[in-house]
């Protein structure tokens, strides 16, 4: 197995990023994750108010993938999620879904623990469930901070990524260039406070190539669901890509007339809230697997 240790960090998802590492399809790779705040806060002493905000949402890679070129798909296999023993989540005055509530900053210190498969918060016990919030690939054009979710992926902060999900990305540059970071020991759909509970992390993956085959936005695929996850401005625009992708993918797919399958969407398709607390805001659309296999789903993504 190779592995990208914790300290070979970008903090934007850049088209002209440079890989630390170079894998073939199909290999498996360990990267080393800071958590979002590059380990600044260590006990509940430390106010996020006082922290460098230079250094946020640190992302481990990038990592090459051979033979991925734009115009492919990059599959990325989350085999595992392994957390650190102690997470962070803090409130911050102005930010979140309720920033003008926030009175002063407070820190709390989330002991895990991986043998029970449970963390503790303020005497309630909470279950495991670890995530990836920033994962992404290369853009075609320009640098997106990695606090910052797109079409490239990023901090999509999107509860589905996590061990047995496979996360599709368009591939935009020669390589893809895979980075991950910001995992969570446990985070709720919207992320309200503009913190999971934030942890370093060892995430293994293996590497997955569809070639020539597109897709505006990241797709989960989960044990039973597949999601389109679109970051917009506001919530509206979001659920409107999510919903625009996903029914445009089931007439493709299924090959159903554009008003077919947005009847079908209406039926049976979810709009869930990723996150409402990054720069753009992240909805997913989601779809069982006995509706739209993923086979189908990747045969119109290939234009077969
Ligand atoms: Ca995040
Ligand atoms: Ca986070």
């Amino acid at each position: 197995m190779k592995i990208i240790m914790s300290d070979r960090t970008v903090y934007a998802f850049s088209s002209d990023m440079k890989p630390v590492l170079e894998v073939l399809p199909g290999e498996r790779v360990l990267f080393g994750t800071k958590d979002c705040f590059a380990g600044q806060i260590g006990s509940e002493k430390d106010l996020c108010t006082e922290i460098n905000f230079d250094y946020i949402n640190p992302a481990t890679g990038p990592l090459a993938v051979r033979g991925a070129e734009k115009g492919d798909l990059l599959g990325v296999v989350i085999e595992d999620i392994r957390v650190g023993d102690q997470a962070v989540s803090v409130a911050i005055p102005g930010e979140g879904a309720l920033p003008g509530k926030v009175e002063r900053p407070v820190t709390r210190m989330i002991m895990t623990d991986r043998e029970k498969g449970v963390c503790s918060f303020a005497g309630i016990t909470l279950p495991l469930r670890p995530m990836i919030g920033v994962i992404g690939v290369a853009p075609e054009e320009g640098s997106f901070p990695t606090g910052t979710p797109g079409a490239h992926g990023g901090n999509m902060d999107t509860v589905d990524i996590r061990k047995g999900t496979t996360v599709w990305f368009p591939v935009r540059r020669e390589g893809a260039l895979l980075a991950i970071g910001d995992c969570h020991a446990v985070m709720g759909d919207g992320e309200i406070g503009c913190s999971g509970a934030e942890v370093p992390a060892e995430v293994t993956v293996t590497l997955e190539l569809v070639k020539g085959a597109s897709a505006p936005w990241p797709i989960a695929v989960t044990e039973k669901e597949i999601m389109i996850i679109a970051s917009e401005d506001s919530l509206d625009k979001a659920a409107e890509a999510a919903s625009a992708a996903m029914t445009d993918l089931a007439a493709r797919s299924l090959g159903l007339s554009f008003e077919d399958a947005l009847i079908l969407c209406s039926l049976v398709m979810d709009l869930r809230i990723s996150q409402v607390v990054d720069p753009k805001k992240t909805v997913r659309s989601v779809l069982p697997l006995v509706v739209l296999p993923w086979e189908k789903a990747e045969a119109a993504l290939s234009g077969r």
